[in-house]
């Protein structure tokens, strides 16, 4: 039968607990939210969902076309500049998400023969960029720049080291600026993921590399995804004006791909405008963050420490990880659960999103439900 192979994985999922489902998300759902990516909670800001609205009446329902035809509007090429100016970079591209331009930015910066140097704690998208160029990839010890510094001494050529600026599953920092050190020492580029920093680190939510003051030097190029502190959808590219000049005219995902939709665009542009009138909700998403740190720890919860708005919470097995989110959902409160594969093997993790909107108050029920819930 064709794809009979499909039913052999199915089962060994269902033997090994790691089956996912869909939950169709109820527009009033009264969970308490601690599992989106909705950082600073502009997702449902007014300005932002009339941003999009405007956007869709201006510039309909869709981009059209790619953007090389008729899939750049004014709309997209304002986000793209605010976006620059707002994180320090001098050019911005935008893709119809962060994973595209993920791919975009790792396969189009590392030619033929050329050596990828990427970190053991990378992102999926930054991993598949890896698979998809046509160089050689060597995985290095998560948040090393001893590690890439060896890696890079052992190339001759062209060379690019990536890596994610708070990694996805324990919300750590990479440490960037000694990345950049090591990179320019040998002049290497660097591309880093700031998916979760945006919104969050740095002066105003300015971002990881801004943070680090690394931003705007002309061998950093970044990654940013809109749909988690900016509350809408899509990605971008921030680097040198020529790195992003290369892009447009070598990058698949961003030629062969319909350009952003325009709600999605303005949606964007909204909520960098009301970041950078409210600086202060950048803070704040760190604040909760590590207020959630202190309260679990003190509850006895294995908690890591959070260098942005992510907080991981070690489970001790994938089922019971599961088992526990779900009695956490029973009790109110939606919490994401990483588990195999999409994390590795012996790493299972409740993950929580400290967003700048929680209360006190719903900090603390969220660390009761996880405590009382606790396998
Ligand atoms: N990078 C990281 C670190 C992410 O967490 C994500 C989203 N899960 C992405 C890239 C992909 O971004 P998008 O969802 O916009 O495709």
């Amino acid at each position: 039968m064709a794809f009979g192979w499909i039913d052999e994985q199915a089962d060994l999922r269902r033997r090994a607990g790691l089956v996912r489902t869909l939950r169709p998300r109820a527009a009033d759902a009264p969970l308490l939210d601690l599992a989106s990516n909705d950082y600073l909670g502009l997702a449902r800001h007014p300005e932002v969902t009339e941003g999009a609205a405007r956007a869709a009446r201006t510039w309909g329902g869709g981009a059209t076309g790619s953007r090389l035809v008729t899939g750049t509007t004014e709309l997209h090429a304002e986000l793209e500049r605010e976006l620059a100016g707002f994180c320090g970079f001098e050019a911005a591209l935008v893709f119809s998400s962060g994973y595209a331009a993920n791919l975009a930015a790792v396969t189009a910066l590392a030619p033929h023969g050329s050596l990828i140097v990427s970190d053991a704690g990378n992102h999926a998208s930054l991993i598949d960029g890896c698979r998809l160029a046509r160089a050689t990839t060597r995985v290095t010890a998560h948040a090393d720049p001893d590690a890439v510094r060896k890696a890079l001494d052992a190339h001759d050529g062209p060379a690019v080291a990536v890596s994610d600026t708070v990694f996805s599953v324990d919300g750590d920092a990479a440490p960037l600026a000694a990345l950049a050190e090591a990179c320019r020492e040998h002049g290497a580029g660097l591309v880093l993921d700031d998916a979760h920093g945006l919104g969050v680190l740095g002066d105003g939510g300015r971002g990881g590399p801004h943070a680090a003051g690394i931003a705007g030097a002309d061998d950093v190029v970044v990654t940013v995804t809109l749909s988690k502190s900016l509350g809408s959808q899509g990605g971008a590219v921030l680097g040198p004006a020529r790195v992003i000049e290369h892009l447009v005219n070598a990058a698949r995902t961003f030629i062969f791909d319909t350009g952003l939709a325009p709600a999605a665009a303005g949606a964007a542009l909204a909520a960098l405008r009301l970041l950078r009138r409210e600086p202060g909700r950048a803070a704040r998403a760190g604040e909760v963050a590590r207020e959630l740190h202190t309260r679990l720890t003190a509850a006895g919860l294995g908690a890591v420490r959070p260098d942005a708005a992510v907080v991981s919470v070690r489970a001790p097995s994938p089922e019971q990880a599961v088992r526990w989110a779900a009695d956490c959902r029973a009790a109110g409160l939606s919490v994401g659960c990483f588990r195999p594969p999409s994390v590795p093997d012996g790493i299972s993790r409740l993950r929580l999103t400290a967003r700048a909107d929680l209360s006190g108050a719903e900090i603390e029920r969220a660390v009761r439900v996880i405590g009382e819930t606790r396998p």
